[in-house]
């Protein structure tokens, strides 16, 4: 939510090390934060690493933490994997349970109350496709609170770009650019509003001071609660 360019924008590649006799393969992010940073989902090991630092440092922190992530990967290792999506599975949209339906032969993806009909073309990957599908149907919606927040601001409408970052929900760079996550679309329409309004407010102060608070105040009364229920929801997305 800084005014960091988002992890998904930064350079990313696979490497491979040996930790404690094990080849852990990890997923290194390069980007303007200040510290070096692990984490260990269902994806693997990700690190994070400001752009000037040396790949030595960088596998010399993994071999102090070689323990610690050994021990997150065969926990999450350890979890069942999620069933597999077909006709009718259901995840958040919106908060609420969208059913997905599959029917063979269908031309086009139409959605209709509680249900999203998602016609994949022969010899297609079905998330891939979901995705695409989410991705427009969210860009709309954001485009929309975007400019309905905006306006309660007194600010021009910025440009959106949607990112897929798990965790980091939004950004706002210096050239007044806002990134939105299209991962907010299974969230509630409140908490998406919450994050608007947080990039929104970057747009008068690129900091977290204190007046910067103020202004997401001015808009968002209840961003204490929505701050820290964002942080659970991102827990318990789903795994597309
Ligand atoms: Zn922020």
């Amino acid at each position: 939510m800084a005014s960091r360019p988002d992890l998904d924008g930064a350079a990313e590649g696979e490497r491979r090390i040996e930790l404690l006799g094990q080849t852990v393969i990890y997923r290194l992010c390069r980007s303007r934060r200040r510290t070096i940073g692990l984490q260990v989902d269902q994806r693997g090991l990700r690190v994070g690493a400001p752009a000037g630092v040396a790949q030595q440092e960088i596998e010399a922190l993994l071999q102090r933490h070689g323990a610690w992530v050994l021990d997150k990967l065969a926990r999450w290792q350890a979890r069942p994997a999620p069933p597999p999506l077909q006709d009718g599975s259901s995840f958040p949209w919106l908060g609420q349970p969208l059913r997905l339906r599959l029917l063979p032969g269908l031309a086009r993806s139409r959605w209709s109350a509680g249900e999203l009909y998602l016609a994949v073309p022969p010899g297609r990957e079905l998330e891939p496709v979901l995705r695409r599908v989410l991705q427009q149907r969210v860009r709309g919606l954001l485009l929309e609170r975007l400019e309905i927040h905006a306006a309660r601001l007194g600010v021009a409408t910025p440009p959106l770009f949607l990112s897929s970052a798990r965790s980091r929900w939004g950004s706002c760079n210096s050239r007044g650019e806002v990134r939105l996550s299209w991962r907010l679309g299974h969230l509630p329409l409140n908490l998406i509003d919450y994050v608007v309004v947080h990039e929104l407010a970057h747009l008068k102060e690129m900091n977290h001071s204190p007046r910067f608070w103020a202004v997401v105040e001015g808009l968002y009364p209840d961003w204490r609660q929505a701050r820290s229920e964002l942080k659970r929801q991102a827990l318990h997305l789903p795994p597309l």
